[in-house]
């Protein structure tokens, strides 16, 4: 490259977000109520690879999918051939890993995980390339009761979240037996509708019916309306599930709606399922999505086990809770050190220490191209942080002994003390612990709400 020419800008990649600073507490906020929600729950965490092999999820999601049929990141890895996908979704690789690792036979297991998803899709609001995903897995229960569980588990995080207007809708979608029986009668009725059909329903009429029936397409809504309800097929045993869900959520006040074109995009699912949506978000408004897929396990040669779960999508969460009111932005630090003259630096770097053993957040005031900047500027940075004292050494507290201690914005009590060098994290302790600032850290994990 040419000196006087301008290197080119490389940009990220379409529909892959970069989640900046300003933004990361939100996400933080988000995480940390979800994970403490889950665990309360009993639920653990399972962190599997962002790549596996391809024929995982083919087999997994089902091959007549929108993910699979073109929403896949699949490559060829160059240096010895495999055929692997960055995961498109967290139940094939957390399935997969519990068979792996033979944790069904030690029982039943209730496992989360969250972490970002690929799939190339048209990017718009609430629909990425990269997205991120909170979902849980239980795996090895058989009743009705886990099903509600994973749902109030649910309910409970939007509670936390200050999330309303998310509404729950039901259904059960049986077993293999009553949808083979209710396939019949679905494309009958279709192909006696074929003029209203889209190329899409057109080609999935025999390979997979039951995904017709959430169509996207306005045009098709009458038509899918009328179409025979799954729920019209149930056996009396998943029927006895499907009330047996019921019955939980009724008695805990969990309003839900049944809503009888609810099926699932995955082709192992069973019985339960469900879907938490909002009108907030446009078209996306799907922020959570699970249910039962009692025969996925047995279908990866693993022992025969049921299972339930779900994933939310997080960016349509965050978009929600930013209506709600963004939380205040966290302060920086809780103290501020600003320095003047070599000496001062070393001691600074000292104090910092013990300041941070002392479980305070510190940020040292860093050189720059201009070096350590004025006083003035160093103030100006230490007001900007939001800490609540700023720790100021130059040559005359170097050669006393002592620090400066400035009350910042906000902070109560004394407005600039000096302050002998080996009591100055005693002092500023002392001063945050009593001044009733909700914005420290001391003992405070989250400070930010
Ligand atoms: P949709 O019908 O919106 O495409 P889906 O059926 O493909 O959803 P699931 O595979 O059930 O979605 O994923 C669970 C949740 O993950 C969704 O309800 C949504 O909140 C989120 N999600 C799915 N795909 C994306 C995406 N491309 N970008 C952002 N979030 C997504
Ligand atoms: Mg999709």
């Amino acid at each position: 490259m040419s000196e006087n020419k301008k290197a080119e800008k490389i940009t990220a990649v379409k529909g892959m977000n970069d989640i900046l600073p300003q933004d990361s507490h939100l996400w933080q906020l988000f995480e940390n109520t979800a994970q403490s929600v889950v665990q309360s729950y009993g639920f653990q965490q399972i962190r599997t690879p962002i790549v596996e092999d391809t024929a995982l999820f083919k087999r997994a999601i089902g091959a007549v999918t929108d993910i699979v049929e073109k929403e896949m990141y699949s490559f060829t890895d160059s240096m010895n051939g495999d055929q692997l996908t960055l995961r498109p979704e967290g139940t094939a690789g957390a399935v997969r890993a519990v068979i792996e690792h033979n944790l069904v036979y030690e029982g039943p297991k209730r496992v989360w995980y969250t972490g970002p998803m690929f799939r190339h899709e048209r990017p718009q609001r609430g629909r990425y390339r990269q997205f991120y995903q909170f979902g849980c897995e239980a795996v090895g229960f058989t009743g009705p009761d886990i099903d509600a569980e994973m749902i109030m588990l649910c309910r409970r995080l939007w509670d936390d979240l200050g999330l309303e207007n998310i509404r729950l809708e039901l259904n059960s979608i049986g077993d293999a037996g009553e949808r083979a029986r209710h396939r019949v009668d679905l494309i009958a009725y279709l192909e006696s509708h074929e003029a209203l059909l889209d190329a899409e329903a057109k080609r999935r009429l025999h390979s997979n019916p039951l995904r017709i029936l959430d169509t996207k397409n306005p045009a098709m809504q009458d038509m899918v309306n009328g179409a025979p309800k799954l729920l019209d097929y149930l056996g009396e045993e998943s029927l006895a599930h499907f009330n047996g869900v019921r019955k939980i959520l009724d008695h805990n006040n969990i309003p839900y709606v049944i809503n009888p074109r609810l099926v699932r995009g995955l082709d192992y699912y069973n019985r339960t399922v469900f879907e938490w949506v909002t009108d907030a978000l446009g078209s996306q408004g799907t922020v959570c999505a699970g249910g039962r897929y009692d025969p996925l396990i047995a279908s990866f040669g693993g022992k025969p086990t049921p299972a339930v779960g779900f994933a939310m999508g997080i960016e349509r969460l965050l978009e929600l809770m930013k209506e709600v009111g963004e939380p205040e932005q966290p302060n920086l630090c809780d103290v501020y050190l600003v320095h003047q003259g070599e000496a001062a630096q070393l001691q600074s770097f000292v104090l910092g220490e013990r300041l941070r053993d002392a479980g305070l957040d510190v940020i040292m005031h860093g050189s720059t191209a201009n070096g350590p900047g004025s006083f003035k500027n160093q103030m100006k940075k230490a007001d900007g942080s939001g800490a609540s004292f700023a720790v100021i050494i130059g040559e005359d507290e170097v050669t006393n002994h002592t620090a400066s201690v400035k009350a910042m914005r906000g902070a109560e009590g004394e407005q600039q003390a000096t302050v002998p060098f080996d009591e100055v994290v005693d002092y500023v302790v002392d001063q945050i612990t009593g001044s009733g600032d909700h914005h420290h850290h001391v003992h405070d994990e989250h400070c930010n709400h």
